[in-house]
């Protein structure tokens, strides 16, 4: 059988997406990363890989049916990496509808592009298709015990896990109805650099050096799991390369931590980086109004990935955190353009 070496990204200039076309050109594949460009996108994510003879860009919005269909007939992957789509909360409840447009008709678009593609190809036995998923479509636990299997019903709580179900779904549906070999993964959050600056690890980072308030909502108790975004792009290629067809892998890094935790060991890491004139970080803390329907916890269970795809978290959660504030504070450029782009 042959390995696949040619692989579509979609959503490559995102936060996960650009770690992935970062990792698959280090590791010697050839990429083909479409992305629509929206706000959550920077370019800038991929200077790395950019002049690198195999990458390559292609500007397209994935509800898009032709130019879709013609990426795959002129790049002839052997593997689609699936990750094009609204992943902010706080937008999907104040603008569902966006996240109904690019997450489920434009997944359902890529798939079936993706089997016009495969059927024109002979249905070549190696060719995969990865459906990049959250773990917050299983909904939410309660703050003590339980975690979140393969096996758990869907149960999704926002417009944006609701969207990101109803994608799965149809990943599945074009598995069993068309044979298209999907396998799908559904991780916890994730966290290390280039992350939108709209996101809770980088905006704190973000108001706390710009000396505003630092928005925790309800009481910063909900707790989520955390996994830094290098181990989670080496989980999606294990996925491809691994992954049974049809099955689905949940990847979480095993550090259950409360929001507020999180926000106050950002703080201790800056006290210790930088003199704010008085006082700690940690000062500028402001409890705001609950998120309309927040989830209370997320805990996922990684035994399947790590026992048929060999994978585990290599990276410690509070050793992650402080590098990735190193990496913030060295990237106020990066950062500015970021949030020049939320308007
Ligand atoms: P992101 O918002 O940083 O990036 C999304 C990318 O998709 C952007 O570059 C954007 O331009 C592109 N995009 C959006 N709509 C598009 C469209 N219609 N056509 C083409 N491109 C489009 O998101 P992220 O945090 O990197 O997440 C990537 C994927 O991983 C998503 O599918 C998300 O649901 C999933 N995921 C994210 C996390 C997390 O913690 N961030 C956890 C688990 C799963």
């Amino acid at each position: 059988e042959r390995a696949p070496r040619r692989i579509l990204v979609t959503g490559g200039a995102g936060f996960i997406g650009s770690a992935l076309c970062r990792r698959l050109i280090a590791e010697g594949y050839t990429v083909c990363n479409a992305d629509k460009l929206t706000y959550a996108s920077n370019l800038a994510n991929l200077a790395s890989v950019e002049t690198h003879p195999a990458y390559s860009f292609v500007e397209l919005d994935i509800v898009d049916n032709r130019p879709l269909l013609s990426v795959f007939r002129s790049f002839q992957p052997d593997a689609v990496l699936h990750l094009a789509a609204e992943s902010h909360v706080d937008r999907s409840i104040s603008n569902a509808p966006i996240f109904v447009q690019t997450n489920v008709v434009g997944t359902t678009v890529m798939l079936d592009a993706a089997l016009t593609y495969w059927n024109e190809n002979g249905r070549t036995p190696t060719f995969r298709f990865v459906h990049v998923s959250t773990d917050e479509v299983y909904g939410d636990l309660p703050l003590e015990g339980g975690r979140f299997t393969e096996d758990t019903p869907y149960n999704p709580s926002s417009p944006y896990s609701a969207s990101k179900a109803a994608s799965d779904f149809m990943a599945a549906a074009w598995c069993r109805t068309y044979g298209l070999p999907v396998v799908i993964s559904n991780c916890s959050n994730n966290y290390g650099p280039y992350q939108n600056i709209e996101k809770l690890i980088p905006l704190m980072i973000d108001k706390a050096v710009r000396g505003e308030q630092l928005p925790v909502y309800g009481k910063g108790l909900n707790v989520r799991d955390w996994l830094h975004v290098d181990d989670h792009v080496e989980g999606l290629e294990r996925v491809m390369l691994f992954g049974q067809i049809g099955s689905r892998y949940n990847f979480g890094g095993d550090s259950e931590r409360a929001n507020i935790d999180v926000v106050h060991t950002i703080c201790k890491h800056l006290d210790e980086k930088r003199t704010k004139p008085k006082g700690s970080y940690a000062d500028q803390i402001a409890y705001v109004t609950d998120r309309l329907g927040h989830d209370l916890r997320y805990a996922v269970d990684s035994s399947r990935a790590r026992e048929e795809l060999g994978w585990r978290p290599l990276r410690q959660f509070e050793e992650g955190l402080g590098e990735t504030v190193d990496w913030y504070l060295a990237n106020q450029e990066w950062c500015e353009a970021s949030r020049r782009k939320l308007g």
